[in-house]
């Protein structure tokens, strides 16, 4: 199946875990790849990889945390492919755990740029390209933590809900333009985001997915790519969970 032949789609963050899963997935499905990342290597392995499969992609380094460097990735799809049809804002990291009182500001003010900032210069730069194209579609990456609380990941939770938000405000604004814009809200992935938390941390995630288990990358990207999809043409401002039924309970 080829439905993304002659889309040209940007993911950030696609150097590594979900990012990387649906860059490659595209690929597959006929996209052209703008792969960002802020690790030069990662984001060349992943343009090898889709080469080597018989993929189009094209490596984009860049810190999402600033502007103009994405607009920079969003101004390298157009240049090398003449248009920008869809997004997968998906750059994040973890950031520093305990107490609000806890958290260090430094920690905190990065995690809101990285997680949070970084989808609102996305869709600043990605949305009039896209209406040049005469339509587009973007995913965000949220996250459980962007539809519930968790007292130990303050600046995460606080990006993550704002994720929401900005989505739902954005998806509004441009829907009857043709811009679908949604967002995703995975579960604890086996990614190596996971590998900042503590051993034990870790595997206590996963009794708080009533399915038993972790989730994997690509059963993430597959969601992702349904919504950047035609199948989903009536599809906007919504908030998608990946998670097992782990905000079901
Ligand atoms: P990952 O660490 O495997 O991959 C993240 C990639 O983003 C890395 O290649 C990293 O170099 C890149 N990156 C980090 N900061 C960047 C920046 N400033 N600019 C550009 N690239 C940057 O992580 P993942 O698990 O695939 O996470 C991807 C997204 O999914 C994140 O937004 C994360 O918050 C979200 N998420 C992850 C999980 C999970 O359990 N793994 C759950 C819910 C949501």
């Amino acid at each position: 199946a080829d439905q993304f032949t002659g889309k040209t789609v940007l993911v950030t963050g696609a150097g590594s875990g979900i990012g990387r899963a649906a860059a490659v997935a595209l690929a597959a499905e006929g996209a052209n790849v703008v792969v960002n990342d802020l690790d030069l290597e990662a984001a060349q392995v992943v343009v090898n990889q889709i080469s080597d499969a018989g993929g189009t992609a094209v490596p984009s380094v860049g810190d999402v945390g600033r502007a103009e460097d994405v607009k920079g990735a969003v101004d390298t799809a157009v240049s090398e492919f003449g248009a920008l049809h869809l997004a997968f804002n998906n750059a994040g990291i973890s950031g520093p755990l305990g107490l609000l009182t806890e958290v260090d500001l430094e920690g905190y003010r990065r995690v809101i740029d990285v997680n949070l900032n970084s989808v609102f210069y996305g869709m600043y730069y990605e949305i009039p390209a896209m209406q040049q194209a005469g339509g587009g579609a973007i995913v965000n990456m949220s996250s459980i933590l962007g539809l519930v609380g968790s007292s130990t990941a303050v600046p995460y939770v606080t990006a993550k809900h704002g994720v929401t938000g900005m989505t739902r405000a954005a998806a509004l604004g441009y829907a009857n333009q043709g811009i679908r814009i949604n967002s995703v809200h995975p579960g604890y992935i086996d990614t190596p985001l996971l590998e900042a938390l503590p051993g034990e941390v870790y595997t206590s995630l996963v009794g708080l997915h009533p399915a038993g288990r972790l989730g994997t990358a690509d059963e993430v990207a597959h969601v992702v790519l349904f919504l950047l999809s035609d199948r989903a043409a009536f599809v906007t401002g919504a908030q998608y969970a990946v998670d097992g039924a782990y905000t079901t309970q």
